[in-house]
Parts: C-alpha cells; sequence; structure tokens
C-alpha cells in the first residue's frame, strides 16, 4: 500500500512557509489547517520552521521597544547634514573662478 496522502497533507514545505502567516492571523480555511497541522506533525524542519516564526514578531518587537532608536537617529540626522551642508572651502574652491 502506498503512503497515506494525509501524511504530508498534500503541502509541500514550501507551501507551508506561505500558509505560516495565514495560520497564526486565522485567515487559512479550515481544511487548509487541518492539512497544514497534518503537515507540522510528519516533518520537523517545518515544525521547527513554524516555532521559530511564530515566536519571531514578539521577539523582534521587545527587541525594537528595548532598543531606543536615539542614537540611530542621531547617526542619520549627522549623516544628512554632512550630506546636504558641504563644508563651504571645498564648494567655493570647485565653483570659484
Ligand atoms: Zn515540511
Amino acid at each position: 500500500m502506498k503512503p497515506s496522502d494525509d501524511e504530508l497533507g498534500f503541502l509541500s514545505c514550501q507551501e507551508i512557509v506561505d500558509y505560516c502567516l495565514d495560520f497564526l492571523s486565522g485567515a487559512l480555511p479550515d481544511k487548509e489547517r487541518q492539512l497544514f497541522s497534518s503537515h507540522l506533525r510528519n516533518c520537523s524542519e517545518c515544525m521547527r520552521f513554524f516555532e521559530t516564526y511564530r515566536k519571531t514578531p514578539e521577539i523582534s518587537r521587545k527587541a525594537l521597544a528595548l532598543r531606543m532608536p536615539d542614537r540611530v537617529r542621531v547617526a542619520v540626522r549627522d549623516f544628512l547634514r554632512e550630506r546636504y551642508e558641504p563644508s563651504a572651502a571645498s564648494n567655493d574652491s570647485s565653483t570659484r573662478r
């Protein structure tokens, strides 16, 4: 007998990756949810990926909240200031006749 079709739930590993967001947001229809779950049960790689995926948004959100962007903002501002306020000397010498 050939292996049961629902062993990997008809879904490829790539489809599992694509469905992760829908599954977590509840947008995935019941049938696909079941296929998704049965694939995870039979595929440790996708299970690991899904677990990581599920945790990632929370972790990065916390990390972003902890890391105040002040330093980044200052760095960007300094960068822009250098860009848009070129030193008068070099600007002057290049345009002087
Ligand atoms: Zn898989």
